[in-house]
């Protein structure tokens, strides 16, 4: 599976952390041409349009960026960015007046990339002649909100425009060689697995052309009730199935498995803003699910802290995948220092770790231990030493 971190490393030599951005540029289908229902939108979309964490443009691109920056630098140190247009849609404005807004933005050294989240019913032939210009200064990445192609449920949410413009957009996307990332949203009311599958299986199919894959990229969500959204109303009237994280990671696990390869993952799951959020409350959980999921997609492998009883009866803590080896190495010189000096005798305890980073903090922990402390663990646990 690629992440966006790979991929960015990949493409552009370094990994890039976004900075998003509201335009407050609207959505046709919040009371614009398109609109359905009263114009109230998709049902799942909340009042800031899926861009609760941006910045607000102001028309000042220095002053915006810097404060996009400032709010993501306890997380990122490097020195470039990809500039997220997130809330609304990002197309639906005059084409001269996102040719200045864009240009201002692809035209300064920190940002590398520029993403556009926007409706294929926003898009024309001159947006298409924009956004191939651009591309040409710097990536453009253009993200789509699919979320389904099961019809019942492109009605159900209020998308307002069909599956064949999506088709249409992505294919003219492909064409000119722009990243195309599509939204996909699991577990919408009265999905099957098998219909989630469906959606999958066509963004992959779109992205496949005689045997070659388009640069295209993926972003699953969580299905998330939000306070103020319609979908809330009707939840709180009748709440609907929505599954556990478990349940969630296991058809996640499936629908990856019919992506080809090289159709980038750029998100596992919805992180939506906790003081909207209403069901499923483990999605607030940003950490656990981040775990959990990456976990359950990249196995970490098991590690063992071990502590051997050297021959002047001294402890020596440490980690290895297989410990008989690890032992051996010691034995012959080959391990750490110390026990070049202390004799190594006999291992009194292993104990198995998932992933090389908790197994280090666990020896460090251990190596915290008094003597008196590392001898009652000893004799309560029993002994691992992994496969050769
Ligand atoms: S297209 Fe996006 S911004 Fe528009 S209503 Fe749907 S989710 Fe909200």
């Amino acid at each position: 599976m690629i992440t966006t971190d790979g991929f960015c490393k990949k493409e552009y030599g370094e990994k890039l952390y976004r900075l998003s951005f509201n335009a407050h540029m609207g959505c046709p289908n919040r009371g614009g041409p398109v609109a359905v229902s009263s114009g109230r939108g998709c049902i799942f979309c909340s009042e800031g349009g899926s861009g609760e964490f941006a910045v607000d443009i102001t028309g000042d691109t220095d002053h915006d960026i810097k404060l996009a920056i400032d709010k993501v630098s306890k997380k990122f140190k490097g020195r470039h960015y990809i500039a997220y247009f997130q809330a609304y849609s990002n197309t639906y404005a005059p084409v001269d007046e996102l040719r200045k807004l864009y240009m201002d933005f692809v035209n300064r050294d920190e940002i590398a990339v520029l993403a556009i989240a926007t409706r294929p019913d926003c898009l024309d032939e001159d947006k298409y002649v924009l956004l191939e210009e651009l591309n040409r200064i710097k990536p453009v990445w253009v993200e789509l909100g699919l979320q389904t192609v099961k019809p019942e449920s492109v009605s159900y949410i209020r998308r307002g425009y069909d599956n064949e413009a999506y088709d249409r957009a992505v294919r003219r996307l492909y064409s000119m060689g722009i990243h195309t990332i599509t939204h996909v949203i699991l577990y919408l009311p009265g999905e099957t697995k098998q219909d989630m599958l469906n959606t999958v299986r066509h963004i992959a199919k779109l992205a496949a052309v005689n045997g070659k894959y388009h640069s295209a990229g993926i972003k699953f969500s969580m299905l998330n009730v939000l306070k103020g959204t319609d979908l809330y109303d009707e939840y709180t009237k009748a709440p609907f199935y929505l599954p556990e994280l478990e349940e969630y990671g296991d058809t996640l696990n499936e629908c990856l498995n019919l992506l080809p390869e090289n159709i980038v993952v750029h998100r596992l799951c919805s992180d939506p803003p906790k003081k909207l959020l209403v069901a499923p409350s483990w999605v607030a959980d940003k950490k656990r699910v981040h775990n959990y999921l990456n976990e359950l997609i990249d196995p970490p492998e098991d590690y063992y802290v071990y502590i051997i009883r050297c021959n002047d009866n001294t402890l020596y803590t440490g980690v290895a995948r297989n410990v008989d080896k690890r032992f051996r190495e010691h034995q012959n010189g080959r391990g750490a220092k110390y026990t070049r000096s202390h004799h190594p005798v006999e291992i009194v305890y292993t104990e198995k770790v998932r992933g090389k980073g908790r197994a280090l903090k666990r020896e460090y922990e251990i190596k915290q231990l008094s003597r008196s402390q590392k001898l009652d663990l000893i004799k309560k646990r029993k002994y691992e030493t992994g496969a050769e």
